[in-house]
């Protein structure tokens, strides 16, 4: 697996400081509005697990699966819920907790389901944003870092469903996507 790695782009420690760091600030920003904390799976989960334990005040966790790229690098602009939240969001501070984002399509479409079932807020927090990919205007509340654009793996990010396990982020060799 780390064979497939051309470079790490953020090691364990710069990741874990920033998540720290981010949520510090979130557990000011959210302090009394016991917020509902959605992780957008699957990329999310190892951010999301991070930074809750980063957040020092009451909340409440939820976990929603939308379709996105499938194997390719490159979002269709489709986007379908697979699974769907367990609470109702009406009335709720909600706060979307994403691992990257990109052209923007999947997080704007969720935002808009979010709104039209009556979340009293709805805040975004990215640990990557690549602001150069964008279709859509979308500005995330929070994040981590600003990259490039280049395609990522590890702490959560896959490709193929691969490399999600790996503790930093880094870049594929280009031979492993003309591998498939
Ligand atoms: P968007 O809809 O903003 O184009 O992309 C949303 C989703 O696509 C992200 O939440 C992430 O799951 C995936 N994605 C976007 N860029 C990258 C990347 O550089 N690496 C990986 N592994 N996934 C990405
Ligand atoms: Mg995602
Ligand atoms: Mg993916």
């Amino acid at each position: 697996m780390q064979n497939d790695i051309q470079n790490i782009l953020f090691t364990e420690e710069q990741i874990q400081d920033k998540v720290k760091e981010l949520g510090e600030q979130l557990s000011r920003d959210f302090e009394g509005r016991n917020p509902l904390v959605i992780c957008v799976l699957k990329g999310a989960f190892i951010f999301m697990a991070d930074l809750v334990k980063r957040m020092s005040i009451p909340l409440e966790i939820d976990f929603m699966a939308v379709s996105s790229y499938g194997q390719a690098t490159k979002s269709s602009g489709v986007v379908k819920i697979i699974k769907d939240l367990d609470v109702p969001v009406e009335g709720r501070n909600v706060l979307v907790v994403e691992d990257i984002i990109d052209s923007g399509l999947t997080l704007s479409y969720l935002i808009d389901v979010l709104e039209r079932r009556n979340a009293l807020s709805v805040s975004v927090a990215t640990l990557f944003d690549k602001p150069s990919g964008r279709s859509v205007e979308l500005e995330p509340d929070y994040k981590g870092f600003t990259l490039p654009d280049a395609f990522i793996v590890g702490y959560g990010l896959d490709y193929a469903e691969k490399y999600r396990n790996l503790p930093y982020i880094g870049v594929l060799k280009p031979e492993v996507y003309t591998a498939q």
